[in-house]
């Protein structure tokens, strides 16, 4: 359940969770809920979440009665299970913690960054990152090409990466085999106040 949190770059927990998952998470880097109990709690009465469980190292919700009309799998379909499986991945639902301030969420897959103006592919997007760590409040990133500045959330990461203090986590889902439909986005507007948006987290595979 918990992030792995190393200099300040939040990666992915190998040991429990999925490899694959989709995060879905407010646009507002340092945005955070006041009582996060009642938004669960909103998830559930929508059908997104439904029971709590814990097996081994995996914890969270499964899904909810009403999670494949919030959620739409671009296949025929899903690819995997929605029940807890002993071995391999299945599709259940984890809420992060509030983390004291915004972290990186990185896919293992992000490659490409660009600038949300003129489209330059920024190369050095790891250095960019880097900077924005050193100084999170005052951070602004200067496109070298069009000299557009932009706050870190907003270069195109190409969903391969969320900048955030907390995000829901839909386990079990390959990268661009889903997508939150706009109800699910417009309820979570809805019960924030801020925008949401989604990308993909995978690890690659290293055999
Ligand atoms: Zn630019």
């Amino acid at each position: 359940m918990e992030f792995g949190v190393s200099n300040g770059l939040l990666s992915m927990n190998k040991q429990g969770g999925s490899m694959n998952k989709l995060i879905l998470y407010p646009t507002e880097a340092d945005f955070h809920i006041a009582h996060q109990p009642a938004f669960i709690e909103t998830l559930r009465q929508m059908g997104f979440i439904g029971d709590l469980f814990t097996q081994r190292k995996r914890g969270g919700y499964l899904v909810g009665s009403n999670f494949f009309s919030l959620i739409t799998f671009l296949g025929c379909l899903p690819f995997v299970p929605i029940e807890p499986t002993n071995e391999g991945e299945f599709c259940y639902i984890d809420i992060s913690p509030i983390q004291k301030e915004a972290q990186f969420l990185a896919s293992s897959r992000l490659r490409e960054v660009r600038c949300p103006k003129c489209r330059n592919e920024e190369k050095n997007w790891q250095q960019v990152v880097a900077q924005w760590i050193e100084d999170k409040k005052n951070f602004k990133y200067e496109c070298p090409k069009c000299g557009h500045y932009a706050p870190i959330t907003r270069l195109n990461w190409k969903r391969k990466a969320a900048i955030t203090r907390w995000a829901i986590e839909v386990h079990g889902i390959y990268e661009s085999e889903a997508v939150p439909n706009d109800s699910l986005l417009q309820a979570l507007k809805q019960q924030t106040d801020v925008v949401w948006d989604y990308c993909y987290q995978s690890e690659e595979n290293k055999s």
